[in-house]
């Protein structure tokens, strides 16, 4: 790799984790989730960095893909378990970090063996290593604590602007895997759960991403399709990121005509299929010569 593309996955990862750091000391009971979005995303910008999508606040039996809206509500409650997932890019170069955090409480067992799963894969990375063996070693530590691992979530190989390239990292043993390469850059993420193991799409989506110009006809459609192409481009942005280029009502019709015309794509809600408590944990690492580094570390 590049050095300069090394320095910046190494600077996006230490803005990543400071921001995370600062975030979860800003859950607590009674917060508003948007009032925390809204920091974590603008320590990123002052640290030098991008939201490289907007930042997931998941709670409880939501796995994945919940960011509030700009008029959300919703307030953290005592005992929830939140998960914070951030991602930092500097000039295309990602870091994906997530914890998860019992509002006013300890670290649960389903936290610990989600952390422990991500410490066993980070071990074992090294050039030549098969994700399928990663999956495997995510799958024996969450089992070992008596819960199942989410299945059809997965870790994922990051490309400059792209969070998605052409590689995932599962989070059980499967059958075939590819193999990490030294300079590959990677984001582990196990998820445990006390449920079915699995996660399902819900209805709505509140994050998006632009994939194609296509005709529209709402002119609302128009201008924020124009707008998330030339600001975020590939990458993911939240609805609250656009709710300025139209009223509230309007802005969600819109968004249903840009989803439907497959101008862009719609990231569904992910909960867990049984409604089970589900935590996560995350890190970013770059594949060596010898081993791995967390960039987020
Ligand atoms: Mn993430
Ligand atoms: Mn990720």
């Amino acid at each position: 790799m590049e050095e300069d593309a090394r320095e910046k996955y190494i600077q996006a990862g230490k803005i990543a984790a400071q921001v995370m750091e600062r975030g979860l000391r800003e859950v607590r009971a009674g917060k508003r989730l948007l009032e925390l979005a809204e920091f974590v995303e603008s320590e990123i910008e002052r640290l030098g960095g991008k939201p490289a999508f907007p930042v997931n606040i998941s709670v409880n039996h939501i796995a994945a893909h919940y960011s509030p809206t700009a008029w959300d509500e919703t307030r953290f409650e005592e005992n929830d378990l939140v998960k914070l997932d951030i991602g930092v890019h500097v000039d295309g170069y990602i870091a994906d970090i997530a914890r998860s955090i019992v509002v006013g409480g300890e670290k649960n067992e389903l936290i610990l063996a989600s952390e422990e799963a991500l410490q066993r894969a980070i071990e074992i990375i090294r050039p030549g290593v098969r994700t399928s063996e990663i999956g495997a070693a995510v799958e024996e530590t969450i089992r070992r604590h008596g819960f199942k691992p989410v299945e059809n979530l997965t870790g994922h190989r990051l490309g400059r602007y792209s969070l998605h390239g052409g590689m995932t990292v599962p989070n059980v043993r499967t059958r075939h895997g590819d193999v990490l390469r030294e300079g590959d850059v990677v984001a582990i993420e196990p998820f445990a759960t006390t449920g079915a193991g699995r996660v399902v799409d819900e209805k709505e989506a509140i994050i998006f991403r632009y994939l194609r110009d296509r005709p529209l006809r709402m002119r609302e459609s128009r201008a924020i399709l124009a707008y998330v192409k030339k600001n975020f481009g590939g990458l993911p942005f939240a609805e609250r990121w656009v709710a300025h280029l139209a009223p509230r009502h309007r802005l969600q019709l819109a968004l249903r005509e840009l989803a439907y015309s497959g101008a862009i794509y719609a990231y569904r809600i992910l909960r867990e299929k049984k409604r089970a408590p589900v935590a996560q944990a995350e890190h970013t690492v770059m594949v060596t010569s010898d081993g791995c580094v967390v960039t987020t570390g």
